[in-house]
Parts: C-alpha cells; sequence; structure tokens
C-alpha cells in the first residue's frame, strides 16, 4: 500500500482549482511535500523561522480572505498529536507568540488538523498547524471558510 501523503479530495477550499492541480500532482510524485528534502521543491515561500521541530511560513494558498495564513511545519514526518514531544508543543508556543507579535496580529485563529484526512480535511498529511486571520474589522468583510472532515 502507498502511503498517503497528500488528499486531493479536500482541496475544494480553493474553488479556482489551482491548489487541487498542485496537489494532483504531488500525488503523482508519490513524495510528502512537508518532509524538509522535498518542500523547496513545492513550498517557494521563506522559511520566517526555524525552531528545533518546526518551521514557520506563509502558506502559499491561503484561505480566501486571510491576511494572514502562516503554517507551523512539524519538521519530521509525524501525523498525529500523539508524536509531539513534550519539548515540540512548547516550542510551538514559542512560535505562536513570535509570529502574531512579529505580524501586529490582534486576533485570528489556530487550527491543527491532525490523523485521518477523511475526518480532518487535511490536504497534506504531514503534521501542520494554521494560523489564520483576516486582519481587518470591515463590516461587510466574508467571513474565511475552510474544511474540517
Ligand atoms: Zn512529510
Amino acid at each position: 500500500m502507498t502511503e498517503l501523503f497528500v488528499d486531493p479530495n479536500n482541496t475544494s477550499y480553493r474553488p479556482d482549482g489551482v491548489y487541487g492541480k498542485v496537489i494532483d500532482d504531488i500525488k503523482k510524485d508519490g513524495v510528502c511535500p512537508f518532509c524538509p528534502e522535498n518542500l523547496t521543491k513545492y513550498h517557494k515561500n521563506p522559511i520566517l523561522k526555524e525552531g528545533d521541530f518546526w518551521l514557520l511560513t506563509d502558506n502559499m494558498y491561503p484561505y480566501k480572505g486571510a491576511k494572514h495564513h502562516v503554517l507551523f511545519v512539524h519538521k519530521k514526518h509525524i501525523q498525529r498529536f500523539e508524536e509531539i514531544t513534550n519539548e515540540a508543543w512548547s516550542e510551538l508556543q514559542d512560535l505562536i507568540r513570535f509570529i502574531i507579535k512579529n505580524r501586529n496580529i490582534e486576533g485570528g485563529a489556530f487550527l491543527f488538523r491532525f490523523g485521518d484526512t477523511a475526518l480532518t480535511g487535511a490536504s497534506v498529511t504531514h503534521l501542520h498547524a494554521n494560523l489564520v486571520s483576516a486582519g481587518s474589522r470591515e463590516k461587510d468583510r466574508e467571513p474565511i471558510m475552510t474544511r474540517i472532515g
């Protein structure tokens, strides 16, 4: 059985189809796009900060309406919360604080999917977290929507 690194069924949050094509191509390549040896091939945004356990970078395909969509990518290929060490959880807290302060983000959401993509809605199985903010208080602004499950 081939390991599932990406799930093209969960790319509908980008209705223009661009992201779906990218994930289809990665699936054909049969590699994990977030593992360190592959990351720069598929991810062209700079690494904002690198810790012992996580990389911080802007999402290449942010949710519609997001001013900030930052990814926290675990450096080692894991897919479940149970695999995160206490030290890695601690570093994640530090990185969240860093980006909030660095970008002066006044509010947003932190989304962290884990496990089976049929249940999570994730397009990449390699454990990563999303920090998303609309970054404005406009009353008529559309809400940012994403998929879970
Ligand atoms: Zn990986």
